[in-house]
């Protein structure tokens, strides 16, 4: 289904001033949260490259991205039997009031390596701030699981450092991001997997959180013979197109099957092309939701997570 047009351009500048508003009254606004900073709606037609939800047990895979909560997000992928593992974000301190708060049996559940968060290969990290990232509590997962990898930019592996449970041990295990923005990572293998980053400005830029690293993930698993899993989370990534001309090499050399993005994203002017071109992605799934959906991202036909267990398959690519 296609939207666009006049009517849903209408829907979203208000949706964007109604949750400005919500936030101002709020106050969010003095707290280190990340708010959607649309950019201004343009004429073009939208395209639409994403449906709903997945129903896993209908996929006959172990393969897909899973909701946790908020940004955080379990991404298996590669072989059907024995996929890779991942979480993004998955740990967090902060909801501003505005997301949804994790409660402590999910925290042990992540920390301790529970089903269905066992045996996880490696946790990302996209940024240093409450409500994606929990330096003590990711002290307690790298000292509950000895194998665990963990990849953040160097900003919060400085605030586990100066946090309870840190321990020197743990480096080992940690690739530090350390990026400008525009700047992308040396590529790098875990389990298998080809890990890739990028630097690009947190939503908000230049007037907020612009001396915040924010870390998008690039990640790929073979799956047959020159078939990939591929995915991205984006963190809390700015979507202005001009962020992405650094990185458009990059992003062109391969494509992605499933975006994990900030839901505003959706809410910019043809987040279609956004995906399918400046992304290069096959399909996208919206994070980062608010425990109260914003108007106009329920009345898009976009696939967003909202709850914990919440599945969206990732389509095989090149
Ligand atoms: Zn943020």
């Amino acid at each position: 289904m296609s939207r666009g047009g006049a009517i849903g351009f209408v829907w979203r500048n208000r949706s964007f001033a109604m949750i400005r508003r919500i936030l101002i009254a709020a106050g969010a606004f003095a707290l280190p949260a990340c708010g959607p900073e649309p950019e201004p709606e343009n004429s073009m037609t939208e395209k639409s490259v994403t449906g709903g939800l997945d129903d896993k047990a209908a996929m006959q895979s172990q393969t897909g991205a899973t909701a946790i909560l908020n940004a955080g997000v379990m991404t298996e992928l590669g072989a059907a039997d024995q996929p890779v593992k991942f979480l993004f974000d998955p740990l967090y301190d902060d909801h501003y009031g505005t997301f949804q708060p994790m409660d402590q049996a999910l925290i042990n559940r992540i920390v301790e390596g529970q089903a269905p968060y066992d045996n996880v290969d490696a946790v990302f990290v996209s940024h240093a701030h409450g409500d994606h990232f929990s330096p003590a509590a990711f002290n307690r997962m790298m000292a509950a699981q000895s194998e665990l990898k963990l990849i953040a930019p160097k900003q919060a592996i400085e605030q586990m450092r100066g946090d309870q449970g840190w321990d020197p041990v743990f480096a080992v295990r940690i690739t530090e991001i350390a990026l400008e923005n525009g700047e992308q990572a040396a590529a790098f293998e875990i389990s298998g997997a080809r890990v890739e980053a990028f630097r690009s400005p947190h939503t908000g830029w230049p007037d907020n959180h612009s001396d915040v690293h924010n870390i998008t993930y690039r990640i790929s698993a073979l799956v047959g013979d020159a078939s990939y899993q591929r995915v991205m989370h984006f963190g809390d990534a700015d979507p202005s197109r001009k962020h992405y001309a650094a990185h458009g090499e990059f992003l062109s050399s391969a494509r992605t099957g499933l975006a994990i993005v900030p839901y505003w994203h959706f809410g910019t002017a043809n987040p279609g092309s956004l995906i399918d071109q400046t992304f290069n992605a096959e399909r996208a799934v919206g994070m980062h939701v608010p425990v109260s959906v914003p108007g106009w991202l329920g009345k898009t036909d976009r696939a967003y997570f909202t709850e914990e267990g919440q599945v969206a398959a990732i389509p095989e690519t090149e």
